[in-house]
């Protein structure tokens, strides 16, 4: 019962769809294009004819079948990568008197080759052509888009048009005048001119960072930038329309390709800036393979003619979106903090392409925002993208400051060594960090017999030993003094602005100190004493290497005189000339 209620619905549906269906081609009587009103994209006036063979010819158009011709149903005409020729025909009513001017044109940049039909109400004839394979000056206004003008006459024409095209297939058609048409380019020229201006202030802000900071991937960015401009004035036809008018084929190619290098330098800038060595090193090797893989296509697949250039040249700009996006996913899931604002300004870069290309294949309905997401995408990419790399410089900077402290630092005892002094020298010379300002202190400290402490106790309690000096020289000076590893068993005390008897004190006390030091090797206790060079400069203009010069040389006399002592000398330019060494103070000696 209940099935048999269900084949009756289904009948009576199917003679309803039958009904409508044989219905419809009467019904939709198209509407005519009233050209006192600008009509912008007037598919829904438009029938066409898909000739997939090629066998209808232009100049026979008008006799082939009128039920050929099927409603288009949309604003815009759009086929993917198609072979075939189309046809288009639509009626256009000039209400008035006299006849009035309009163009038709054809909002898309690289359209190849339009012909144009155009049957006036008295039946004459008269044609036109414009596309992206004549020269741009054969077009009536000059404009990306190609277009061409006809002075309908009052009364009703018939207008038909044939397209051929080996890029995507978008025919939006429009019927306005030249002012209206000058009104569209206003708006339009200024939200691109909006959006270029974005984009090239970030090529120029990344290529003034890449030659101050030298960090290859702000100049990998910039190129990036600047072939996705390229790509995108060749693609919109500003190239065709300012500078290859009368070459039309180099234009056609100039588009393919920098599709193709528009991926290439993305992925370039993608490999230098992921870090992919660190992050994703199994991604390294496919990344090379895919630029490799990118390159070779657009060099190979021109040998088989623009159409298959232009094809994959859009395929692979999707393939490279998605692939990037992956990379930077598995990379921040690696730990790769800076792959977030990379991810989210692919993210708007993919979006926007995808959305442009999704478009522009005919695979989502034509919008003039679909048509320029991609533009919209890299603006934001630009934008976040630059929080990305600043970012980088962050974290680099951080990586680099813990380097420079680990090359600073003796792995031994924690104290700087000798590099550090050095540093510390270098920025007196350069006068941009003075550490004293009335006089300078130098303590040189020398383990007596160091090396039998290594002969009797072997290297490891040599080492402790080392750690243990250390830990009291760090402990008998100020945070504002210095202390130094030279190398080996000998350290350098700074002490700037110190008194001259305090001084004599500190190294006294580190000498006494370290003469009670409680050192066992198992239970066996170990002496170890220190000779101390001290030179003390009582001079603001006496430089660092001067003073720990002479501190060595007092070092070495304490060493001769017997070790386990401090040689001080005090050097006062206000009292004497400046006293030398054989005026040093008494040797304080500790036997
Ligand atoms: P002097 O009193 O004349 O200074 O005699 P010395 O033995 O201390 O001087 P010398 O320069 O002849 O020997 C220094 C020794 O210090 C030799 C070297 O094996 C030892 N040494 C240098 N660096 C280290 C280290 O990092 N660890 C250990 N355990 N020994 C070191
Ligand atoms: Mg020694
Ligand atoms: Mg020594």
């Amino acid at each position: 019962m209940n099935l048999l209620f269900t084949n009756q619905m289904f009948k009576l549906f199917s003679v309803f769809i039958l009904f409508f269906t044989l219905l419809s081609p009467a019904c939709a009587a198209l509407p005519t294009v009233d050209i006192t009103q600008p009509n912008h994209q007037i598919g829904h006036a438009i029938s066409f004819y898909e000739d997939v063979n090629h066998h209808v010819e232009f100049s026979h158009i008008t006799e082939l079948p009128i039920d050929n011709f099927k409603p288009l149903k949309q604003d815009v005409s759009a086929h993917l990568f198609t072979n075939s020729t189309f046809y288009y025909k639509f009626d256009v009513t000039n209400p008035q008197t006299q006849s009035l001017s309009r163009l038709l044109v054809f909002e898309t940049p690289w359209l190849d080759d339009i012909k144009i039909k155009v049957i006036s109400p008295n039946s004459t004839i008269q044609q036109y052509t414009t596309g992206n394979i004549y020269p741009f000056s054969q077009r009536a206004v000059a404009h990306p888009y190609p277009n061409i003008e006809h002075l309908f006459e009052p009364g009703i024409s018939t207008v038909y048009v044939q397209v051929k095209t080996r890029d995507p297939f978008i025919v939006p058609i429009s019927i306005i005048d030249r002012e209206t048409l000058f009104k569209d380019q206003v708006l339009h020229v200024s939200v691109t001119a909006f959006m270029y201006g974005i984009i090239i202030a970030m090529l120029l802000y990344h290529l003034i960072l890449f030659v101050s900071i030298k960090l290859r991937y702000y100049a990998f960015y910039a190129l990036y930038l600047a072939i996705f401009l390229m790509a995108n004035v060749s693609y919109h036809g500003y190239t065709f329309q300012f500078l290859l008018g009368d070459y039309p084929t180099i234009q056609n190619w100039l588009q393919s390709t920098t599709i193709f290098l528009f991926s290439i330098s993305g992925l370039l800038f993608a490999k230098s800036f992921l870090n992919l060595k660190k992050y994703l090193p199994s991604a390294q090797k496919s990344m090379n393979a895919f630029i490799l893989i990118f390159i070779g296509t657009m060099l190979f697949s021109a040998l088989f003619g623009y159409h298959i250039h232009i094809i994959l040249a859009i395929t692979m700009a999707i393939l490279f979106s998605i692939y990037v996006f992956s990379i930077a996913l598995l990379s921040l899931l690696n730990g790769n903090q800076s792959a977030l604002f990379f991810l989210l300004g692919t993210t708007a870069g993919l979006i926007g392409t995808s959305i442009t290309a999704l478009t522009v294949m005919a695979l989502v309905p034509y919008t003039r925002i679909g048509y320029q997401a991609i533009e919209i995408g890299m603006v934001v990419d630009s934008i976040l993208l630059s929080f990305a790399l600043v970012n980088r410089v962050k974290i680099n900077e951080k990586d680099k400051q813990i380097a420079e402290f680990f090359a600073k630092t003796d792995a031994l005892t924690n104290l700087p060594n000798r590099r550090a002094y050095n540093d510390i020298c270098h920025q007196e010379q350069s006068l941009t960090n003075k550490i004293h300002h009335t006089q300078l202190s130098a303590l040189m400290i020398d383990i007596d017999f160091f090396k039998l402490v290594n002969d009797t106790y072997g290297h490891e309690t040599g080492d402790i030993v080392l750690q243990r000096i250390a830990r009291l020289l760090q402990n008998s000076i100020k945070t504002s003094d210095y202390i130094f590893r030279l190398g080996g068993e000998e350290f350098l005390i700074l002490l700037p602005d110190t008194q001259v008897n305090q001084t004599k004190e500190i190294a006294e006390r580190i000498r006494s100190t370290v003469e009670n030091m409680e050192i066992l090797d198992k239970t066996q206790p170990i002496k170890i004493t220190v000779s101390i060079g001290v030179s003390i400069h009582i001079t603001p203009d006496k430089c660092i290497i001067e003073a720990v010069r002479t501190a060595d040389s007092l070092l070495y006399r304490a060493k001769q005189s017997g070790r386990n002592q401090v040689m001080v000398a005090t050097f006062n330019p206000l009292v004497s000339n400046g006293l030398s060494l054989q005026n040093a103070d008494q040797a304080l000696r500790h036997d």
